[in-house]
């Protein structure tokens, strides 16, 4: 709540002018880096619009009048304006080709150079940070809003391009007719004030609208997400979510009502100066000044009084706007901090120079102790053992025992906070990142399927030529062949009906099979398995084991199972319990020990056995 409230601070602090200038130049420098062409077509068409639009509007309307009133020749005036139709024709047929033709690819092309950048960060942070709830707000919002921001900032500066030119054009003309005029024209910058407090009071609707709309988001999620139709069809789940909609759209009226009203007042008192105090102001004093007076004593003409009329409300609009794209500026440079947060962000998980070796060797953790970022006690504490070359190890213990974080400081998803983890002989830290992971053929419980083919997912990397065979031995391998053998594509069959209606679905424990081909696939001198088998039913996970056991031979392997039975067929088991390893032996070590592995066994095959297991158990000892 805390930090909610901090993060809140956060965001309606403005930031120094300098880093406000620096955080929109970064996303002008990010559109000029995709397409320079864009920028400047997009920013130049704005200066050829303000002068075009200035030359055939206040300009025109003087020449003309003033023209008329002396008596000019009317040849001037119509060569004038044929020739400022001709620029408009060319320059609008040009650029409306443009804006058509090639400003979406442009477009596109601007949208993947950001989402690359961005992507590509997001593969290198470390998974600590998805769990830091401060790095993942800002990550999640610098994922949804980086690209509409950036070429926010660009309609921003064209908006303000355009403007400044109608401005100065405008006001220009006016000085040369009547000094004065100008006091009337810079009346709306004190009506910028108004302006600020509409900004703020949109800001504020805005990000409480936010909250609302994610919240009615997550209930739309859980209505067509496959993954909650179960609990959604079980018991009152599903009035639950009516009544949180029903919630949020009274909280959705609740502040629209509140700014609302905000605003609204706020853009009256605007308008109400806009066109009270400027608009009219100035028209009175040009009508005195052209009637009362007269041009022959000093006073406007009549050709000048209209031209004023003409160009007051331009002028005041224009200034009245210019405020509102410099609060833009601002409202921009504050959301691409988050943007420049996430990409600035260094990463603490840093590989070394070395490349890992491609055959199994020797692991080794000496003193592990590991605690999560937040966390007021360690998870895994003084942690030692050995993996030999090509042994098969089972990791058990209960849940919450701290197995699947030791694997994941096994693979260096998070460093170790004490001791250190030694491959070859070598700290894991000197070995290039991408090269160590790759060393590791890992499948977690919570494995995810993608919505590509079964070769894909199977491979988890873009397939080379000439690989079918490879990823069918591994089906074979994983027990996942019968069912892809069943697909009308094979192995080419897209998983999931999201993106191809022709796709499959495959149920948990295919899906379960499917995943585990990925070790098979390619030969990494490790396996690490996180309860592969939770999702088989008992015989499908003994032949599972069977078979990993035949073709995991020469590579070293740490699989986690729930099941002991399992460990049976390991060289080793590893027995964690609260955070330590407690025991570490052969099955039949273990056994003979008599502590918590056997006291674990022994419990495990009375649930599966029953009364027959406790029997055969006293005649056996007896
Ligand atoms: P196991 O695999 O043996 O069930 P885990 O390694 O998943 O155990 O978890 C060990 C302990 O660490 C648990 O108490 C769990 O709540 C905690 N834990 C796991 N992941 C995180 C995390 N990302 N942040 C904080 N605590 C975590």
């Amino acid at each position: 709540m805390k930090k909610e409230n901090k993060e809140k601070k956060e965001k309606k602090k403005k930031l120094p002018l300098r880093r406000t200038i620096a955080n929109n130049m970064f996303a002008l420098r990010a559109i000029w880096a995709a397409s320079p062409i864009y920028l400047a077509v997009y920013l130049g068409s704005s200066f050829v619009y303000g002068i075009i639009e200035f030359l055939s509007e206040g300009y025109l309307l003087r020449m003309i009048v003033n023209g008329i009133d002396e008596g000019k020749s009317v040849e001037s005036i119509v060569l004038f304006v044929l020739i400022l139709a001709s620029i408009s024709l060319v320059t609008y047929t040009a650029l409306s080709w443009f804006w058509n033709v090639i400003s979406p690819v442009k477009q596109r092309r601007v949208s993947a150079y950001i989402e690359k950048m961005l992507f590509k960060k997001a593969a290198e942070v470390e998974l600590a940070c998805y769990e830091n709830p401060v790095f993942y707000d800002k990550y999640v919002r610098a994922m949804d809003e980086a690209y509409d921001r950036i070429m926010k900032v660009m309609r921003t500066l064209d908006s303000l391009i355009s403007r400044l030119i109608a401005l100065s054009a405008n006001s220009i003309l006016l000085f040369i007719i009547d000094p004065v005029l100008i006091l009337f024209g810079l009346f709306p910058l004190v009506l910028g004030i108004f302006r600020r407090l509409e900004n703020i009071a949109s800001h504020d609707l805005e990000s409480e609208r936010k909250k609302v709309n994610r919240r009615a988001a997550y209930v739309k999620r859980t209505f067509y997400l496959g993954e909650y139709a179960k609990e959604m069809r079980s018991g009152g789940m599903y009035g639950n979510m009516l009544r949180d909609l029903r919630d949020t759209f009274g909280e959705y009226k609740r502040i629209t009502k509140k700014y609302g009203a905000k605003r609204a007042i706020y853009g009256y008192v605007q308008r109400f100066g806009l066109e009270v105090v400027t608009i009219l102001g100035a028209t009175l004093y040009s009508v005195w000044s052209a009637m009362c007076i007269g041009s022959a004593n000093g006073g406007m003409s009549i050709g000048d009084c209209i031209v004023v009329i003409g160009s007051i409300g331009t002028i005041s609009y224009c200034l009245n706007n210019l405020v509102q794209n410099f609060a833009e500026f601002g409202e921009h440079a504050l959301f691409l901090e988050d943007v420049r947060y996430f990409l600035d962000y260094e990463t603490k998980l840093v590989g070394g120079n070395k490349k890992a070796p491609d055959e199994s060797v020797v692991l080794e953790a000496r003193g592990v102790s590991f605690r999560y970022d937040g966390s007021d006690k360690d998870t895994l504490h003084d942690v030692s053992f050995t993996l030999r070359k090509g042994e098969r190890v089972a990791l058990v213990g209960s849940n919450g025992s701290g197995k699947t974080t030791l694997v994941k400081l096994l693979l260096r998803l998070y460093d170790v906070s004490e001791g250190e983890i030694l491959l070859d002989g070598e700290n894991i830290k000197e070995y290039d990142l991408s090269s160590y992971r790759d060393c590791f053929g890992t499948v977690f419980q919570d494995f995810k399927m993608f919505s590509m083919s079964v070769k894909d997912n199977v491979l988890l990397r873009p397939s080379e030529k000439d690989e079918d065979e490879k990823v069918l031995s591994a089906l074979r391998e994983s027990g996942a062949y019968a069912r892809v053998e069943r697909m009308d594509k094979g192995i080419d069959t897209i998983l999931t009906r999201e993106f191809d209606d022709k796709g499959e679905n495959l149920s948990g424990g295919e899906q379960q099979k499917l995943s585990l081909a990925r070790i098979f696939a390619d030969r990494t001198p490790f396996v690490l398995l996180d309860e592969p088998s939770s999702a088989l039913d008992p015989i499908a996970e003994y032949t599972m084991f069977e078979n990993m056991m035949r073709a995991t031979e020469g590579r070293s392997v740490i699989f986690i199972s729930h099941r002991l039975s399992s460990a049976v067929l390991a060289d080793r088991v590893f027995l964690m319990d609260g955070g330590t390893i407690a025991e570490i032996g052969t099955h039949a070590e273990l056994m003979a020990l008599g502590g918590k592995y056997a006291e674990m066994f022994h419990r495990q095959a009375e649930n599966y056995l029953g009364e027959s297991y406790e029997e055969s158990e006293v005649s056996a000892n007896g």
